[in-house]
């Protein structure tokens, strides 16, 4: 193994604000701890998170390339980043800048739009949409910024201009540029290669280059440079748009596993040739991938389920349970048996809370107690949490002690008729689903909850329609009456926005 630790240490003084991290390659942040543990795949352990400033993190997540449906790889991998996400904000009371890079121009776009014999722009963008909506159905947070390649040209211009002044990448013959992984001496921190063969292109250096700028070829969609047409290889798009936001450092830079190496490593080495430091993400979190009937989810729709086909079948709080029933790192294995077992995990919650607010509304024989033991393990439950998310987000023990939490107080609900303990078990009927709530969970009557979702959203757009004839026939009794209908609907906490597409939201 090359030593690397020594080489960081000479190098130190450009780095006033990381440490070195016992003999691992990850460098330890100077700020302030959070109390939470993370496993790093640079450092090969878990290591604490700290933070500059203690209550604000930024978080990069890659997205998706838009070139196709999502499928339930995409589903389970961006749930999870999702519950990590709401941990960190709600439990620790960190409040995380959240930003995607959304991949709108790659060989695959341009290859879906020669087979259906449309633009690319308008194959990424009819996928893109269809991503928001898959996202939305399934209770993810939308990232507060979202950038996309094409937008963002002229930063990705700038940073391998950058690179090549500073002699880290070089023109090849092709008028393609590489990035010179031997320039940067920990090339392979994220995963160690050994791989010193023969190049397998012939513009390459050396093997483990990589394309920063890919040379124009015929039919293709192109932007002008300094150095000649093209466009940005994968990579440098993440490097530069997260330099255009967040600076010369990240805290938590996100994605798939598949993309711990080469994407990640080439980001990381691109970037801090870029900003001349030696650590630019300090956090990398990578989710294990999903796995269906034992073959490794391809990025095809064949053989995989699509984000609707999955929701059809089950909700989005089941398919969040059993996300937060395995571990985020590892493996899932999706089968209808692991779904069912879910969905019996949250319906169990539900009964247990429909059947407190039953055994506290209603009169007791049972003379009323506390029931310090209850409180106790309640407390005790509460703690052991606690400790569980600092340690590596680890949900399987939260969803288990809850569990067990709930199995007890049910057993004394249905035994011990001889007492009454309403004040406990609202507490922990309370805490459960204070818990579930943060987790992401809706906990609704999904079924209602839709149809009168559904109802409304007919409603409106045909009173839209009718507005807009009325409007152009400038008929007032029809207007008079769209009135009366929006203001009826007001009164029902339905409120109405006429705009060109209208929309409505709960008033409370
Ligand atoms: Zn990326």
């Amino acid at each position: 193994m090359k030593k690397i630790f020594p080489v960081l240490k000479r190098n130190l003084s450009h780095v006033c604000n990381l440490k070195p991290y016992k003999e691992t390659k990850w460098l330890m942040p100077n700020g302030n701890p959070t109390g939470v543990y993370v496993y790093n795949c640079v450092a090969e352990e878990r290591v604490p998170v700290i933070l500059n400033d203690p209550t604000m993190a930024t978080w990069y997540s890659c997205g998706p390339t838009v070139y196709d449906s999502a499928h339930i790889g995409h589903a389970c991998c961006y749930v999870k980043l999702d519950i990590i996400q709401r941990i960190l904000k709600s439990f620790f009371n960190i409040k995380l800048v959240t930003a995607m890079g959304m991949t709108d121009i790659d060989d695959k776009i341009i290859k879906k739009a020669k087979e259906t014999k449309t633009a690319y722009k308008a194959v990424s963008k009819q996928f893109e949409h269809e991503f928001w909506i898959d996202m939305a159905n399934l209770n993810i947070e939308k990232p507060m910024i979202v950038t996309r390649v094409s937008d963002h040209m002229n930063t990705i211009e700038n940073f391998i201009k950058n690179l090549i002044d500073s002699n880290m990448a070089y023109m090849a013959k092709d008028g393609s540029v590489y990035f010179d992984t031997t320039k940067f001496h920990l090339y392979g921190k994220l995963q160690s290669t050994q791989d010193h063969g023969e190049p397998s292109d012939e513009f390459k250096k050396n093997n483990m280059d990589f394309a920063l700028w890919k040379a124009y070829k015929p039919g293709e969609p192109s932007w002008q440079t300094q150095w000649g047409d093209g466009r940005p290889g994968w990579h440098i798009e993440c490097s530069a748009m997260v330099s255009k936001i967040f600076g010369s450092q990240l805290d938590f830079h996100a994605g798939g596993i598949d993309l711990k190496f080469p994407h990640h490593e080439n980001e990381e080495a691109q970037s801090c040739a870029f900003h001349s430091t030696r650590q630019w993400a300090n956090y990398w979190i990578h989710i294990g991938h999903l796995n269906l009937k034992d073959t490794k989810m391809s990025k095809s729709l064949q053989n995989t389920i699509s984000i609707p086909n999955l929701l059809e079948t089950y909700s989005a709080d089941t398919f969040r349970m059993a996300c937060l029933l395995s571990n985020y790192r590892h493996p899932m294995e999706y089968s209808d048996q692991m779904m069912k077992m879910a969905q019996e995990v949250v319906n169990k919650f539900k009964f247990f809370l429909k059947d407190v607010s039953v055994y506290v509304n209603n009169s007791h024989e049972g003379s009323a107690s506390y029931n310090y033991k209850l409180l106790n393990s309640l407390q005790l439950t509460e703690e052991k949490n606690l400790e569980a998310l600092k340690s590596d987000f680890d949900t399987p023990t939260c969803i288990n002690s809850m569990l067990s939490l709930m199995s007890n107080a049910n057993t004394i609900m249905k035994i011990d008729t001889a007492n009454f303990y309403p004040v406990p078990m609202i507490l922990i009927a309370d805490y459960i689903l204070d818990m579930l709530t943060k987790f992401g969970l809706q906990m609704k009557e999904s079924t209602e909850h839709n149809i009168s979702n559904s109802l409304i959203d007919t409603l409106v757009e045909f009173r839209h329609t009718v507005r807009e004839n009325a409007l152009k026939a400038k008929d007032k009794e029809l207007l008079t009456s769209c009135d009366i209908v929006r203001d009826k609907m007001k009164s029902v906490k339905i409120q109405i926005n006429d705009s060109k597409t209208p929309s409505w939201i709960y008033v409370k």
